[in-house]
This record gives structure tokens, C-alpha cells and sequence, in this order.
């Protein structure tokens, strides 16, 4: 029986074009349905001959993601989508509808994390398994299928959701790779985010790769003590390091780097550490992007720092000159903080996993 391919491997499916013998406008016309559209497999596959449509569908694989479940917040426009990996993994992509009705995609990068972040329900997981391309791309679709139902498209894709997107970097590339793509995605690289904790020779490669992709800096701390305390890998990256990459950065896309810092009171929320911040921020393009933290279950004893705290922190940093917002979590009541509603049942099923292979 000849192999299944994924629609996502364009090379393989411009292989079975041939194979089955049908012109390449359809298999264009297919395409853009598919990848640009987003209208679905259907209706993707009513563009190509009537002869060739049965044997091109058997032989695709269009979805290697299934939804399992889809949540809708009471409280703001997010929408979680709980998928699942044909190895039988959870994992969340986030729709979020901003008050500009704008819609961003927070898409996954691996099931668990190995960054073991103390505040992050995918670092508590225990497990780091690397998703495929075909998987990244997935989320794209399902959640542009999704959207459309509302007559609405996804305008901005960020990589910030469960898993440190470097640590699957040749996965990223390629998917990345086919959201810019003209024949399939063709999504503006403005429009793509990619978020790391902080890996500066990977920060670097991919700038190199793709110059007019955005880049977010998760820094939590500007004093290398708090920052490994919030972030284990940090120990392997020193602020200095990351510090010249941040320069080198400049460099190469003549960009602002988005600066992630989560607020966490009575950890990194004081007006010394906001002085430490601007001071180790000096000179470099950057754009400093304040989180509220969602609690979550697995680290109780970590609160958001409140309100007047943080105006009064993101005031230190206006005052040296620096670009300032504040980013509401999107979501808290549907967890929409990466890998909040599947931690568990991963977990489980990895220790099932690592039992059956002993
Ligand atoms: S915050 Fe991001 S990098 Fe850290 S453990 Fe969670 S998913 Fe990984």
C-alpha cells in the first residue's frame, strides 16, 4: 500500500501531483483554500479534478492534530483549543481576540519544557518532547478553520505558548519556513513572534535566518540570581551573554527585541529591581512588555504584583526613556497560562510511556 504524506510537506505532495497526474493550477487552487482560507479539507479537496480526489485523499494526511476539547473565556476574548498528538499528547493553542479586534495565535512548540520554568505549569510537567512541523503548522490551520466560523482571521502568530520554541529549532525553521511561504501561508514576517526564555546563539541564527521576524525576550530579572530562581536554564545563559546577543541583535534586524517581564510580587517587582532593569537595558532597542501573572495550581505561594506596584515600576523605566506596556493575561479563567489544563494528563502519560519501554 503506498505511504500517506502530510499536506504539509509541499514537496511530497507536489510528488503525488504528478504521480496522480492532475495540472499544478489545481493543486494552487487546493492550496489556497487550505493554507489561506482556511475553509478545510473539504473544501480544499473540491478544487482539485473529480477523478483524482478520492486517491489524493487517501493517500494526505491533512490533520496530525485532533481537537479534543475548545474552552471560551467569560471574562475576555480568548479561546483555548486543546489538541491532541497522534502519539496521544495534549497540547493548547490560544486564540486571543484583542479590544483592537485584532486576533493573535499563541501556538505550542513542544508538550512539556525542559526550561522547568518554577511559575509555568508546561515547566512542572516533567516532560520535553519536540513537536513536528506538520504540528506547528497544525495549530495554524485548526485555529484559522476556528476563526473562521466568525467570519474573522488570525492576524498575528506568536510562539509563546507551551515550550521553548529553541529547543525545536529546526521544526520552528521549517514551519516557519511555510507560514512565509507565498504559495502556502504567506503570513507578513511581522506578524510572527517567536518567544524564547533566552538562548542566545539560537536568538542569533534565527535573526540571521529571518531578519524581519519579531523576537521576545522572556527576562523576568535583570539579577542573575533571581532570574535562575525563575528560570532554571538561566544558569546556563548569563545575563552578560545575553546581553551582547540582545546587541548583536540590534545589528542584524535594526528592530526593537520585545522584553517579556512577568510580575511577581515581592520577587522581581521592586523599584531597585525595576533601576537594575533599566540599567542593564541601557542603550539596546528594546520595547518592555509588563505580564500580570495568572496563578497556578502546582506554585500557589507566587502572586501578581498589584496594580500601584506596577505602574510604579513601569513609571522607573518611562522615566529612562524606555517604551512601556502592560499585557493583560488573556484568559485566566479558562488557564489559558501555557499548560495549565493538560499538565496532569501528560505527565501520566509519559510515566505510562517510560514504564511500557522498561
Ligand atoms: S515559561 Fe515557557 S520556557 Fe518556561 S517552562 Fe514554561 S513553556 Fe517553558
Amino acid at each position: 500500500m503506498p505511504s500517506s504524506v502530510s499536506i504539509y510537506d509541499s514537496a511530497a505532495i507536489d510528488r503525488l501531483r504528478a504521480e496522480l497526474k492532475f495540472e499544478p493550477r489545481r493543486l494552487r487552487a487546493l492550496r489556497t483554500v487550505y493554507f489561506k482560507k482556511f475553509l478545510g479539507n473539504e473544501a480544499a479537496l473540491a478544487e482539485l479534478p473529480e477523478e483524482v480526489r478520492e486517491p489524493f485523499a487517501q493517500r494526505v494526511v491533512f490533520h496530525p492534530l485532533a481537537v479534543a476539547e475548545s474552552a471560551d473565556s467569560q471574562l475576555d476574548g480568548a479561546t483555548k483549543l486543546v489538541l491532541r498528538t497522534t502519539a496521544g499528547y495534549a497540547i493548547e493553542t490560544v486564540i486571543m481576540r484583542t479590544g483592537t479586534g485584532r486576533v493573535s495565535l499563541c501556538v505550542s512548540s513542544q508538550v512539556g519544557c525542559a526550561a522547568a520554568c518554577g511559575f509555568c505549569a508546561t515547566g512542572q510537567m516533567g516532560v520535553a518532547k519536540n513537536l513536528t512541523s506538520a504540528e506547528l503548522l497544525d495549530q495554524v490551520v485548526l485555529a484559522g478553520e476556528h476563526m473562521c466560523n466568525e467570519e474573522r482571521a488570525v492576524r498575528n502568530i506568536v510562539f509563546m505558548g507551551m515550550g521553548e520554541p529553541f529547543h525545536n529549532e529546526a521544526a520552528i525553521y521549517e514551519a516557519i519556513t511555510a507560514l512565509l511561504a507565498p504559495e502556502l501561508f504567506h503570513y507578513p514576517p511581522r506578524r510572527i513572534l517567536i518567544s524564547t526564555v533566552g538562548i542566545p546563539d539560537a536568538m542569533l541564527r534565527c535573526a540571521r535566518r529571518f531578519p524581519a521576524l519579531n523576537l521576545a525576550l522572556s527576562l523576568h530579572s535583570a539579577r542573575q540570581a533571581t532570574r535562575e530562581k525563575l528560570i532554571p536554564l538561566a544558569a546556563k545563559y548569563p545575563l552578560d551573554d545575553l546581553r551582547a546577543a540582545l546587541a548583536q541583535l540590534h545589528e542584524i534586524q535594526r528592530q526593537p527585541v520585545m522584553i517579556e517581564y512577568l510580575m511577581l510580587a515581592g520577587v522581581n517587582d521592586s523599584l531597585a529591581d525595576a533601576a537594575d532593569l533599566a540599567a542593564w537595558l541601557e542603550g539596546l532597542d528594546v520595547h518592555v512588555n509588563l505580564i500580570p501573572y495568572n496563578s497556578i495550581a502546582a506554585v500557589p505561594n507566587w502572586q501578581t504584583t498589584e496594580r500601584p506596584e506596577r505602574d510604579a515600576f513601569a513609571t522607573v523605566l518611562r522615566k529612562a526613556g524606555f517604551v512601556v506596556t502592560i499585557r493583560y493575561s488573556l484568559g485566566a479563567d479558562i488557564a489559558a497560562a501555557c499548560g495549565q489544563l493538560v499538565q496532569t494528563e501528560n505527565r501520566q502519560l509519559a510515566q505510562q510511556q517510560a514504564m511500557s519501554a522498561q
